[in-house]
């Protein structure tokens, strides 16, 4: 199959249309976009990615009205979330309507939902005119894409078409929210996070640290969002220099808040929003070079960085 990739997207949404798959943009990471409608679509995106059949995708909508097409009802701390953070790098999860196919879902009776910040993201799902069910574009368990050229890399050949965008701002992806239940839960951190929630509730919980090892959120329970080098944490360049005078071995990149000159790449970052940006793109070019191993600097576990936290422990772990 021909991979396209164009700015269009009216060329772009036709796909959609005709029951294809596109490689799409939104301020997190770039999704593999299908018509929500559509099941034999939806089966595809698992089947291109490798994903496992129990991981449920996010509905991406342009519109309050497609809200209404997906969930049985809008909950009053749903109804929150969209007037104070829609559109934005935040998902709800809501008591699915009958008319979603299990698929979408992964059989869970609940359904995961956001609306994008991006003009050319909402321009394409208006376009589409469906809501567009639509996980990270990558292969599942290497890191999410963050620009049209990692997706590229990743699905060439597999999908028709790649609609053509930004890198992305954020770079992690997005809050996960039950707001099923009374107290508002985050099921996955991202960059929205607990102290914004606070903003507008009096109670929030976070899930996956309230309840030891059970996972609500499928998805958080894979291996994720990681490079083919070994990931080590460490607190400092210092502590890095001394774990590397040890092993003796040079084939090693570093990320954090310093330069490291003996790394054969190092990244440095300005503030935890940035170290978020560039992370997934780094161990994508780490992998290139074929790096061995790649050390990330720590950061607090505040607003950001308890999302950039929790995927540095994921990738360091797998
Ligand atoms: P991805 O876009 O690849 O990060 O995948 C979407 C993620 O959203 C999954 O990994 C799940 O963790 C989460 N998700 C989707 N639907 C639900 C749901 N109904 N309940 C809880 N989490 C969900
Ligand atoms: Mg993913």
């Amino acid at each position: 199959m021909k991979t396209i990739v164009t700015s269009s997207v009216k060329t772009a949404s036709a796909f959609i249309r005709s029951g294809e798959l596109v490689g799409m943009p939104t301020e997190t990471v770039y999704g593999l976009g299908a018509n929500v409608f559509d099941e034999d679509a939806v089966k595809k995106i698992f089947e291109v990615k490798n994903r496992p059949a129990d991981n449920p995708l996010i509905v991406h909508v342009s519109s309050y009205e497609q809200i209404e097409q997906l969930a049985d009802r809008i909950t009053p701390n749903a109804e929150k979330i969209i007037k104070n953070f829609f559109p934005g790098p935040i998902t709800i999860v809501l008591q699915k309507n009958e008319v979603i196919s299990n698929f979408v879902t992964a059989g869970l009776d609940t359904i995961a939902i956001r609306m994008p910040n991006l003009e050319i993201t909402a321009k394409f799902i208006d376009a589409c005119g469906v809501p567009i069910a639509a996980p990270s574009a990558n292969i599942s368990g290497l890191p999410s894409p963050t620009s049209w050229q990692h997706v590229y890399n990743d699905l060439n050949g597999k999908i028709p078409c790649i609609l053509k965008g930004p890198k992305c701002k954020v770079g992690i992806e997005s809050t996960v929210v039950d707001c099923t239940s009374s107290v508002p839960t985050i099921l996955r951190p991202g960059s929205i996070s607990i102290d914004d929630l606070r903003t507008i509730f009096s109670r929030v919980k976070i899930f996956p640290k309230l309840q030891n090892g059970e996972v609500k959120s499928p998805g958080t329970k894979y291996k994720h969002y990681s490079p083919k080098a070994k990931v080590t944490l460490v607190e400092s360049k210092k502590e890095l220099i001394k774990i590397i005078s040890k092993s003796g071995k040079k084939n090693f990149a570093f990320i954090g808040f310093e330069k490291v000159f003996s790394a054969r790449k190092s990244k440095i970052v300005k503030s935890s929003n940035d170290y978020a940006h560039k992370l997934f793109s780094f161990f994508r070019s780490c992998d290139e070079i074929e790096i061995e191993r790649i050390f990330c600097q720590k950061v607090e576990e505040e607003g950001i960085g308890l999302a950039l936290m929790n995927r540095l422990q994921k990738a360091s772990h797998s």
